[in-house]
This record gives structure tokens, sequence and C-alpha cells, in this order.
């Protein structure tokens, strides 16, 4: 693992969860819990809930659990050991390692990050004061750049001379070289990397210096940018510039700009525009989306008109689809640059991008704008064109919504414009069309779902109403379901049956029987009754555990996963520990459970699990006389069984005969067990 056990235990310990996820989604106390939207699933009302007490929290609309440590995995994509690290530097505690050799390789990556935030501070001071940052500072005068930027962004300057860094900071080669700072030059001696250029220190999320963005003056030699190569600390296809400042934003305003230049960026933030990151000398990649989409769901492009054109129009739909993003753009006035009309017009700046459209729409408003629309000839020829456009897109009903407009703007008939798309259409989707001809006349292949709408209807679906799975196709345009999701309802006690306990194991579904009722007719309604005790006597054993552990035993549970999950439960000092040895579908059960509100009695809950498990015992005594030579040796038991369970339908239970009652339930239930 690396990290010493009691230190990871300390930092579990202490951790306020509550504190933790704040900082990332707002929550609102709800009882003794707390509940906000969901950040790892697209959600308007909130489903995530967390416990303080236990330190878990759960989502009931996409089922993610976990405690303080998988929730930084999940919000940094970081490893275990990140994790740990991260709420220890949180915390301001050091880590003792284990492993010597991991403890010093990460040792090492955390001096490189120190070397880059001195080296940044030194190049920041250098610019600020040095009499030979004179001409840079002149220039960044001249395109606009105020003090407090200069100050913000931590500009820096690097002197034309050779290891004026290296030697200052006093950084030995190795370190140098891992940290991008330096090079071995052919004569075998160390070097600076950066000479002579004005610098942009790039930033992680979390605010720690990974690599420079350097440009040259105007007059000078060489090439216009250069970036720090990747290093042990910096890899380009993963970097963003200006993260660390646009991420509050982002998340705010559930929306990411990303253009091409650092001064783009800096030029955003003069317009207001705090959300904006640059790609670092490369193109967008899948890693970019994927960091971008850790922050929001939309992803605004304000490249270059042409250049935005152009944009491999399958790779961006792959994204759109693959991480759940929109990918908009930004349309700005010909021959402009977003640093530019910071300064000279931010109005039209802050315009173009509220005005941001979908990449498609922009794509074919392009075509469109380019053609003659005054003939007849222009028209067709236009409408074609745009066709090509749509029918790179992935999804029939969404190529649809473009088919009207084609058809609208050019004048051509919607039908014949449907017929040229299809033809358009590659062979396979031709295929599929024919395939699905006879049923779906116009329809060409639509199997595929809207990207969007799939996904806000997967999203609604699996928190109001479940999966609706292949049969019932109509749920999945009934964005609200059946509609009691958690924190609307109170109580959240639907769209369990996703989970590892759902459909028969569900309390939701058995609280709810119905048309759509858990169950489905997988299992007869009485096993579900008795799971939903089974569940709620666990999570009462969780929430309230001096008030019901002393009536249960294993015996009592039926239900194999929630058999063993009390067993961890019970034998456990804590949760956290009960979860560490737990599977993941027991371990998630156990977070679903920790932030779920009980108000039960335990009084209630043990009598409904005695009647439940009751008649299983009852039924199971039938059985057997009826199966056995000598059926009347049944009939005490069965006799003393009956007059019990209708006792517990008194209204006032007598406590010691529940008690004797249990006792005996779970003697016939390892007799059967074993026989
Ligand atoms: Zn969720």
């Amino acid at each position: 693992m690396g990290i010493v056990d009691e230190d990871i235990v300390r930092v579990r310990e202490t951790t306020d969860i509550v504190a933790l996820i704040s900082q990332y989604v707002a929550l609102r106390k709800v009882g003794q819990r707390w509940s906000g939207l969901c950040p790892f699933h697209n959600e308007k009302s909130p489903s995530f809930s967390v416990d303080a007490t236990s330190g878990l929290y759960h989502c009931f609309g996409c089922k993610a659990s976990g405690d303080a440590i998988t929730f930084v995995r999940e919000m940094e994509q970081t490893d275990f050991v990140g994790a740990i690290e991260l709420l220890a530097a949180r915390a301001g505690y050091t880590l003792r390692y284990t492993d010597q050799y991991e403890g010093e390789s990460r040792k090492r990556v955390a001096r490189l990050h120190d070397e880059l935030e001195r080296a940044a501070e030194w190049y920041h001071e250098r610019l600020r004061t040095s009499p030979d940052a004179a001409a840079a500072r002149s220039y960044l005068r001249g395109r606009g750049f105020s003090v407090e930027e200069v100050t913000h962004f931590r500009i820096g300057w690097a002197p034309d001379a050779w290891d004026q860094l290296v030697r200052a900071l006093k950084i030995g080669e190795k370190d140098a070289v891992g940290s991008g700072l330096g090079f071995v030059n052919r004569a075998g001696r160390l070097q600076d990397f950066f000479r002579a250029r004005i610098l942009f220190p790039i930033m992680d999320d979390r605010s720690r210096v990974i690599g420079f963005g350097g440009r040259k003056l105007p007059d000078a030699e060489g090439a216009k940018y250069q970036n720090s190569r990747d290093n042990d600390v910096y890899h380009k296809s993963r970097a963003l510039y200006g993260l660390n400042w646009a991420k509050a934003q982002a998340v705010q305003n559930n929306e990411m700009v990303v253009c091409e230049g650092y001064t783009d960026v800096i030029g955003f933030n003069r317009a207001g525009i705090e959300r904006a990151v640059a790609t670092c000398g490369t193109a967008l990649t899948e890693d970019h989306v994927k960091l971008i989409r850790r922050f929001a769901d939309r992803l605004v492009l304000a490249y270059d008109a042409d250049e935005a054109g152009q944009s491999a129009a399958d790779r961006v739909y792959g994204w759109e689809k693959t991480h759940d993003i929109e990918v908009a753009v930004v349309e700005l006035p010909d021959g402009t640059d977003p640093d530019e009309l910071a300064s000279t017009d931010p109005d039209a700046l802050r315009e173009a991008v509220a005005h941001a459209r979908p990449f498609l729409q922009f794509r074919v408003d392009r075509v469109l704008s380019k053609a003659n629309l005054i003939t007849a000839e222009g028209r067709s020829k236009a409408a074609e064109q745009a066709l090509v456009v749509v029918a790179e897109h992935p999804d029939a009903f969404v190529r649809d919504q473009y088919v009207m407009q084609v058809a609208d703007v050019c004048r051509v008939d919607i039908d014949l414009v449907r017929q040229k798309l299809r033809e358009m259409a590659d062979p396979r989707r031709r295929a599929a069309a024919a395939r699905s001809s006879t049923r779906a006349g116009s329809g060409g292949s639509d199997s595929s779902r809207s990207a969007r709408g799939s996904r806000s209807a997967g999203a609604a679906g699996s928190y109001d109403d479940g999966d609706p799975g292949p049969t019932e196709p109509g749920l999945v345009d009934d964005p609200d379901g059946g509609g009691h999701s958690f924190g609307r309802g109170g109580r959240a006690v639907s769209g369990q049956r996703n989970e590892p306990f759902a459909g028969a194991h569900g309390p939701g579904g058995a609280r709810n029987p119905g048309p759509s009722g858990g169950t489905r007719g997988v299992r007869a309604r009485g096993a579900d009754t008795r799971n939903a005790v089974e569940l709620e006597a666990l999570n009462l054993l969780i929430a309230r555990p001096e008030e019901i552990s002393p009536f249960l035993s294993s015996d009592l549970f039926t239900d194999p996963l929630i058999r063993e999950a009390y067993d961890l439960v019970s034998a456990s000092p804590d949760l956290a520990t009960a979860r560490d040895q737990a599977s993941s579908e027991i371990a998630s059960l156990l977070a679903r459970l920790a932030v779920e509100p009980t108000e039960a009695a335990w009084l209630d809950v043990v009598v409904r699990l005695a009647t439940e498990l009751g008649r299983v015992v009852m039924a199971d005594l039938e059985a057997q006389a009826r199966s056995s030579s000598d059926p009347l040796s049944f009939v005490e038991s069965m006799t003393w069984l009956k007059l019990n369970l209708d006792a517990l339908r008194a209204s006032k239970v007598e406590v010691e005969k529940l008690e004797d009652l249990l006792d005996w339930l779970g003697d016939r239930r390892r007799e059967s067990d074993r026989g």
C-alpha cells in the first residue's frame, strides 16, 4: 500500500466528509444527512446523500458510493495513495511510508513540484524587477496586460542566459531534467530549458506548477512558443493552461471554454469569463475532455472559426457520447482572437460565448452561410452540402432535427431531404435502414437515441424508475418516470431496483407494489417483504446498533447477501472496517444504508422480522409434515409457532416472548440449513 496503516486510519478518521465534499458540491442538510446534486452524474434533483457520522456517501441515482478516499479518487482521478496524500495534505499531516522505494518516488515528484514552484517564483520576480526584463515588460504593457494580471497569472521572464535558473535554485541535474527546467547540452553541461522568453506557468487543478509555456519577444529568433516537454510531472495531453483558475467558475456555470493560447485565457478572464483554459501546444485530446468533464457538462470551443469547423467531427461526437459532454462552438468575428477582442470589444466576446452553438449547428450554419440561396440551383447545392455534414452525426433523431432546418432554409421537400440523407448514410446504416423500413417508414436507423436525450432519460430512469429495459421502451422518453426520487419523496425508497439489492431485494419494490413495483414478477411478494424487513433491520443496526443488535443473529437473515452484510457489520468495530472487508456489492449496500435515514422503531422492525421469518419456518414445517411418515410429530412446533406469531399481532408485544421466538426461529433455521 505504501503508507503506514496508522496514518491511513488517521486520515480516514479525521477527514470531515461533509466539508470535503462541500468543496465540490453544494450540500444541504436534510434531517441527519446532507444532500446535493451528484457530482458523478447529470441530474436536476438531488439524489446524492452524505452521512457525516459514518463518513460515507451514496448516490441513489448512479449508485456511486464510498468514503472520503473513494470520493477523492473519483473526483481527482487519482489512486488510493494519491487520495490519502491529498487528504493528508489538506489536513496538514506528514505521512509515513512503508515501502522505501515508493516513498522515494513520491517524494521525488513532490520535490519536482516544489522546484517548479520555486522556479515560477524566480521567473516572476525576474520579470517584475530585473533590468534585463525591461523589453518583456514593455511588450506586455503594449499588449494591454495590467500589473494585476501579471501578478495573478504569475507571468515570468526567463533571462537570456545559459544556466542562471538552475544555479540560482541549486537544482541538480536529475531533478532539473525531471522537472523540465533544465537539460544537458551536447557539451555535457546542465543548462536552463527556457531562455529569453516570457513564461506562463501551467498548473494542475490543484494549483501545483507542472510546467511552462514560453513566448518569445516579437523580434527574437526561434519559434513563437516553446512549451515544457513531457516529463515526470508534465504531460501535455493532459495539461490545460488556466485550469486552476477556471475550475470554480466552470463548476458554477457547468461549462468550460477551451481556447488556443495562454493570452486568450487571460483575455477571457479580462472579460469576466474565468472558466477558460487552453491546450498547451497540442490539439484537444480525449484526456483533456475527461479532465474538463470533471468540472462541467459543456465544453465550448473558442478556436478560430475555420479551425473549429475542421475539428474532426467523429471525434467530437465520440466524446459527446462516451463522456456525456456537450460540445459547442463560439463564433468569433472573422480574423479576431479572444485576446484581442477582450481588449477591443469585451461585450462582443461575452456575447459570442453566450451564443455558442452546438457543434453540428455551427457546422451546418457555416455551410449555409457560404451558400448562394438566391437561385434554385444554389439552394439545392447548399442542401446537399449541409446534408454531408448532418450525415456525420451518429444520432438519427438529431440528424432529423437538422433535416428539417435544411429543408426549410433551402426550400426543399422534407421527404426528399430525408431520402437523400438515407442514401448518404454509411452502408451499415443503410442496411439497418433497409431492415427497419418495413416498420419505420421514414425513421431510418433509429436504434440510437439522441445522445443527450438518452443520457437525461437514462439518468432520470435510473433514479426515478429503474432501467426500463428493452421491453419497456416507452419509459425511456419519460424524464419524470415514476417520480419518487430522493429529496422529493423524503425517504429514498425508489430506484433501488438497479442496485445489487434491486428487484427482489429492494425495500422500495416492496413498499411500492404495483405494476412497476420492484420484482417484475421474478419473485413472490413474500420474499420481497422479507427482504425489505431484513434490509430495514440491517439499516437500523448501522444507524442505532444499541437498540437492535441484542435481537439479531445471522440465522434470522434469509437473503444470503444481507446475511453476509450483517455478519460483517456485526463483527466489525465500525462501518469503515466492515466496508474494507466487503465485496463491492456489499460495500455499496452498506454505503446506501448509511446515508439512508431510518426512522423506524426498533420494536416494529424486530416484530416484522420475526413475523416474516416465522412464515418461512411455518411453510417449511408444513412441507416437512406433508412429506413425513409421522406428520403429527410436527403439530407441536407448528402450534407453538402459530400462537407466537398471533401474539405478535397484539397491540402490546412482550419483549421476552419475542426474544424466545427469535431464538427458536434461529434454531430452526440452523437445523434446516444442516438438514
Ligand atoms: Zn450519481
